[in-house]
């Protein structure tokens, strides 16, 4: 029998709050969505060049279990986020909006021990430990924090020019040779 058809399925609260104490031991499945903002996220905030409306990030949480050979179901997790933040551009040092859009699958595990046990080479899923009191803003703001890129930029060609490339003739020669978003275009059309 499907354990999934048994099981009540409880609403997350969107409260981050809330989402600090979720009972995983506990006999009933989880579905929510919600949006955090970077104010909710302390860890990311430090991280953000700036905050601009609309920043933040949605969050879909869902966890069912499933039938393990010879052992007892596993509860899986699957968590989507998709959302943006403000880095600085390691090009032009200016404001850059990272987008981010993940999926992620985990699989609960009773402790610390069956974690570490369990296998590296598992690439579709990693081990959390489930308790009654799970931080589960905590694994959301960890898996942006992992996702964020090493060296952010704007996409080729997108950089904030300085100043003096508005200024027409004042332009010298260092602005001059800066990336012209409309070369890029073409050269991208020529060799596409
Ligand atoms: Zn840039």
């Amino acid at each position: 029998m499907n354990r999934n058809q048994v099981l009540p399925q409880v609403q997350l609260s969107t409260e981050p709050s809330a989402l600090k104490k979720v009972d995983f031991c506990a006999p009933h499945t989880y579905k929510g969505a919600g949006f955090l903002g970077i104010s909710d996220l302390p860890r990311l905030a430090e991280e953000a060049s700036a905050v601009k409306a609309g920043d933040g990030f949605e969050w879909l949480v869902e966890t069912h279990f499933e039938d393990a050979p010879g052992g007892e179901p596993r509860q899986i997790l699957k968590l989507d986020l998709k959302g943006r933040l403000h880095l600085i551009c390691q090009r032009c040092l200016q404001d850059c909006a990272v987008e981010l859009d993940e999926r992620r699958r985990f699989v609960l595990v009773s402790s610390e021990t069956e974690a570490d046990d369990y296998p590296m080479e598992d690439e579709e899923q990693e081990p959390l430990v489930a308790s009654q009191h799970f931080n589960l803003l905590e694994t959301i703001e960890d898996e942006v924090l992992l996702s964020l890129p090493l060296i952010p930029k704007h996409p080729e060609g997108f950089c904030e020019p300085h100043a003096s490339v508005f200024g027409g003739e004042e332009a010298d020669g260092d602005a001059k040779k800066q990336i012209n978003p409309f070369n890029v275009l073409k050269n991208m059309k020529k060799n596409s």
